[in-house]
Parts: structure tokens; sequence; C-alpha cells
């Protein structure tokens, strides 16, 4: 017997008026926000294999297949459900409050729940369970909700990873320079670098920041957001076929960005994400010792910093 468990609202359950599927995420997020929750059940007492299935010996990890790894997956963290309640019920405990307040800072932490989702570690149904009604809670249960959407659009639109879903005829850029840079976070630009360098070192990337590298890469260096899209499949933890292309169309503008001409302009996100520019400091190392607004400009700085372009990729930036 199957029973629905990826998602709080299974894909193809709500559909709109006409068409198969929603487009536009509000509309969603009233449906979805109105829809009555399965009951969260706890985990049965017992497991019965059918009669005849051999379990065999668990084969383990043979460490020569495994990828490149991040030097420090998710901040050296712990996988499996226990280790995930445990960050479920402190994020309840001492994040959700401030969760509309903080959740755009990038310095800051938001729950970090993701990986555990996409590995089934936790039920996103518990998770909504447990933050409704709370402080902090709608904005944080509306984030859930978008994952789902995503769910639902890939469900009616399986070719999301390869073709756009709203078609605007761009004619991407090949170049392999400034897409090596990119991946390094040797753009030149401090907030894509220090966002490009959180996710070899971590596996993770903070969402505001995965918003300006994301828009920097396809709106400023023209790049195909498919590289984009490969580059975090490698090496996010929570690497998730239907959020990640569901957010890099919506980045690119091909996806279901109501304004798909909109572009982030980093230096001006990073001044107001980064006031004190502790994220890039976190991360660059080589502007660590920058003043003030140096750290988020450092071509301002006469005669340059030493191991950094002196220079951003794709031009001059302006707040
Ligand atoms: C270019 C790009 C690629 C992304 N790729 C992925 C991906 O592969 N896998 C993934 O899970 N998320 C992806 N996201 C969405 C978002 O960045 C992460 O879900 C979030 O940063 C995870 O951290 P958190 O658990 O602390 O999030 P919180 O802010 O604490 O949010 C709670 C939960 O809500 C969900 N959520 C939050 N924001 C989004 C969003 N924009 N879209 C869908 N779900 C969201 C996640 O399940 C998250 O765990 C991507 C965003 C961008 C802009």
């Amino acid at each position: 017997r199957l029973f629905p468990g990826v998602t709080v609202v299974p894909p193809g359950a709500l559909r709109p008026g006409s068409g198969s599927h929603y487009r536009v995420f509000s509309p969603y997020w009233r449906a979805w926000s109105a829809t009555a929750r399965r009951p969260v059940l706890g985990a049965p007492h017992r497991l019965c294999l059918p009669p005849g299935v051999d379990p065999g010996v668990d084969p383990g990890v043979d460490p020569g297949v495994l990828p490149e790894a991040s030097p420090e997956p998710y901040g050296v963290v712990r996988g499996g459900e226990s280790e995930a309640r445990r960050r479920l019920e402190r994020w309840v405990g001492d994040g959700l409050a401030s969760y509309g307040e903080t959740r755009d800072r990038m310095a800051g932490r938001t729950s970090m729940l993701s990986a555990y989702l996409h590995f089934g570690c936790l039920s996103p149904s518990e998770v909504v369970d447990r933050a409704c009604g709370r402080p902090g809670g709608e904005e944080y249960v509306r984030q859930l909700c978008w994952r789902d959407f995503h769910y639902q659009v890939v469900d009616a639109f399986p070719d999301m990873g390869r073709r756009d879903y709203r078609p605007r005829n761009v004619e991407w850029r090949r170049d392999e320079e400034a897409e090596a840079a990119w991946r390094e976070g040797a753009t030149g630009v401090p907030i894509v670098d220090a966002g490009m360098r959180q996710l070899r070192a971590e596996g993770w990337m903070h969402n505001r920041v995965r918003l300006v590298t994301g828009s920097y890469l396809t709106k400023r260096l023209g790049i195909d957001w498919r590289a984009g899209l490969e580059h975090f499949a490698e090496w996010l933890l929570d690497g998730d076929m239907p959020n990640n292309c569901g957010n890099w169309q919506w980045v690119a503008g091909t996806g279901n960005d109501t304004r798909p001409y909109r572009t982030l302009n980093p230096l001006r996100q990073a001044k107001r994400f980064d006031p004190e520019g502790e994220y890039v400091r976190r991360y660059v190392p080589e502007l660590a010792a920058l003043p003030g607004d140096l750290v988020h400009e450092p071509w301002k700085v006469r005669g340059g910093v030493p191991g950094y372009p002196s220079a951003p990729l794709g031009g001059e930036l302006r707040a």
C-alpha cells in the first residue's frame, strides 16, 4: 500500500479552475492553506517483510565511489531521523519566532532542515504541524508551501530540469572561464564569491544568497541556468530535483516568477542583507580585514586587495 508523504499536499491534489496545475504561487498558497492536513502518525511498532525476502547484508559504502566531498558537510552534522527531530525541536524553541524578521539575513541561520526533508528523515507534515499556530509559524509554513508548489509544477511539467517552463527565447552565453570563476567563488563580487564558497564548504547556501548567485549567473553573466542547476545539484546536500529546477528557472525568469525580468543587484542585496559584511568576511578571508562597506566593494581599495580579483566579472557594480 502506498501513502503520500513526500509533500504536505500531494502533487495534483489541488487544481485551479482551469489547467492541470498552479503556475503562480499566491493562489496555490491560498488553496493549500485551506486544505485539511493528514494526521501525523507515529512510526509503526514493527515492520514485517513479505515472506521469502532475504534482507541480505548491508553492503556499506565503498569510499572509492564517492564524489569529491565538501570539507565541512553541513557544518559537520549528523544525518538521520533522531538528529532531524532534535534540530526541529531546537528550531521551534529558539529560531521560529524571529523567522519573519531574520530569514533574509545572510550571516544568520534559518532552520536548516532542507536536507533532512530531502532525504525523508523528517515528514514535512510533521514540520508544518509543529510550526503552525506559533509566532513566526505562518511565514515559515509559507516557505514549506513553496516546496510543495515546485513538486506540483514538476509533476505537471516533468521536463523542468531540461527545458524552459516559460520559454523566453534567451540566447544564453557559453563562457567556460566565467562559469569556472562563478563555481569557484572567484568572480570579484564578494557576496557571490562568499555564497559559492559556502556551498562547497558546507553543502548548503543561504536562500537569499542562492537567489543572488543565481541571478548573477543568469541575468548578469547571461549564462544558461542549466549550468547553475548542475553545479548546485552536485554540491547541495538538499539538492532536490523539483526545488532546484523550480528555483533556478524562477531566478532565470523562465519559470514561475510573475516578474521574470527582475534582476537582483548583488551589491544592493549585500548592503541590505549583510550590512556589517559578516557573511562575506566568514567565507572570503582575503577581504576579512577590510573596514566597513569596503568589504562589499573591494575594487575601491587603492592598489587592490592581494589575492582577490581587482574588478568584478561582468563589469562595474553600483548599489
Ligand atoms: C537557485 C536556488 C536553488 C535552490 N535549490 C534547492 C534545492 O535543491 N533543494 C531545496 O530544498 N531547496 C532549494 N532552494 C530553496 C531554498 O534556498 C532552500 O530550501 C533553503 O535555503 C533551505 O534552508 P532551510 O531549511 O534553512 O530553509 P528555511 O528558510 O528554514 O525554510 C524551511 C523549509 O522551507 C522550504 N523552502 C524554503 N524556501 C524554499 C524555496 N524557495 N523553494 C522551495 N522550498 C523552500 C525548504 O524545505 C526549507 O527547508 C533553492 C533556492 C534557490 C534560489
